[in-house]
């Protein structure tokens, strides 16, 4: 044994920094300075003009997409997109099984069927399980990046376009990873992202849609931007300018105030990534071959944005010791800040999946999954902890002393069983 007696035992626990040990936006003199100069100069801005249009722009131009209309949040973003791709009741959208679960729930309110698809060992999307469940009314397929780490993107390219469906993506964890160099959210018809607090890219609340296809910018509009925006953005000789003043009925606007806050972080975006790609690799390097650990594979194609790191836990390599019995021992070591994936599960297995009639009464006929489908998905949930992603080079020393942790835990695993 390398290391002292076990924290949970009453040996020295590996970390004593003061918490939280992670804190994500990292907020600068800069961002308060946006945030209150933007109190100041307007806090509601019904039309696209102000700091909703430069976030606006910035974005397209981070993203290189011709459009880009901000949200109140990632889940009004995707409620938007799918609107605007023109999906309504009956249609089908294939979603993997493991993210999360607003990557589908504005489906139910559009009338149309998120179809669960099972995921890989790696929590890609298992294109295999999905092609068993396309049927004639299947429409989309949406690519999530879970983590930050970009799906494959050749591989769901090929699938979306040899069954004749329409790519989405929802990139709320991946803002600015890249497959083969291209930004995700640049793939499919449109993208949907969050700017929720801990996400890459954060307004506090918020989200954005992006996309290259002017029709669909102009029906998210019409979804949740209704008058002074789509009366000034919508040509007065298109079909649908009629509808400007009441649009879809929806108000899912940005708060200036939030979009301030993004539009102070983007520019710090590409650096952040930068920070979290070292310490990662740092990361990576430390826990690979540590028994019962297994680094993320990472493909040559992908620079994951790095939402979390997430970590395969195999109890078989540590004589059984059971996922909670080790995180209790490393929290105990002070690692406070690694845990289980809370919301982004196996979406089967929340009731609004299974039996949604009691809250969607137009659901109730709606399949739920099979007991004994999505087994990858639960497996990969049950067995998946994950820790923060430190950017700076001053936190190299807490990432080093987390990974000290696991390490020193795994070493002591055989008194944790017994
Ligand atoms: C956070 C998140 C959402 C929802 O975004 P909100 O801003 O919280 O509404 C949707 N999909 C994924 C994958 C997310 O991580």
């Amino acid at each position: 044994m390398t290391t002292s007696p076990l924290a949970l035992f009453g040996g020295p626990s590996v970390i004593d920094a003061p918490r939280p040990h992670f804190v994500w936006p990292p907020i600068e003199n800069r961002d308060v300075e946006a945030v209150t100069g933007q109190l100041i100069s307007a806090v509601s801005i019904p039309e696209r003009s102000g700091v909703v249009a430069d976030l606006e722009d910035s974005l397209a131009s981070f993203f290189g997409v011709r459009h880009v209309v901000t949200t109140c949040t990632g889940t009004a973003a995707l409620h938007s997109m799918y609107a605007a791709a023109g999906i309504g009741p009956g249609d089908e959208v294939i979603v993997p099984a493991l993210t999360f679960h607003a990557t589908a729930t504005p489906l139910f309110h559009l009338g149309a069927r998120p179809v669960l698809a099972d995921v890989d060992e790696h929590g890609q999307l298992d294109l295999a399980d999905a092609i068993r469940r396309i049927t004639a009314r299947t429409k989309a397929v949406v690519a999530v990046h879970l983590w930050g780490v970009p799906e494959n993107m050749d591989a769901l390219t090929a699938f979306s376009t040899r069954h004749n469906l329409m790519l989405l993506e929802d990139g709320s964890h991946a803002h600015g990873a890249t497959w083969r160099g291209q930004r995700v959210g640049t793939f499919g018809r449109a993208a949907a992202f969050s700017l929720n607090g801990p996400k890459p890219l954060s307004a506090g609340e918020g989200g954005f849609v992006a996309t290259d296809d002017t029709e669909l910018y102009y029906r998210v509009l019409l979804h949740g931007q209704y008058n002074k925006r789509c009366r000034r953005e919508i040509p007065a000789d298109h079909d649908l300018a009629p509808y400007a003043i009441t649009g879809m009925g929806l108000k899912l606007r940005v708060h200036p105030l939030a979009a301030a806050l993004a539009n102070a972080q983007l520019p710090r975006l590409v650096g952040y990534l930068a920070g979290r790609e070292t310490v990662a690799a740092r990361m990576r390097r430390a826990l690979h071959g540590v028994p019962g650990i297994e680094v993320p594979r990472l493909p040559s194609q992908a620079r994951p944005a790095w939402y979390a790191l997430p970590l395969r836990y195999r109890p078989n390599q540590l004589a059984g010791l059971p996922v909670g019995r080790f995180l209790e021992a490393v929290h105990a070591e002070g690692a406070s800040e690694i845990d289980l994936p809370g919301s982004t599960r196996a979406l089967g297995d929340h009731p609004l999946f299974h039996t949604p009639g009691a809250l969607l009464p137009g659901y109730a006929d709606y399949p739920g999954p099979g007991a004994d489908s999505f087994t990858t998905a639960r497996r990969l949930h049950g067995s998946t902890v994950k820790l923060p992603v430190w950017h700076r080079d001053r936190d190299v020393p807490l990432a080093d002393a987390y990974t000290t942790a696991i390490i020193k835990v795994a070493e002591h695993h055989r008194e944790l069983v017994k």
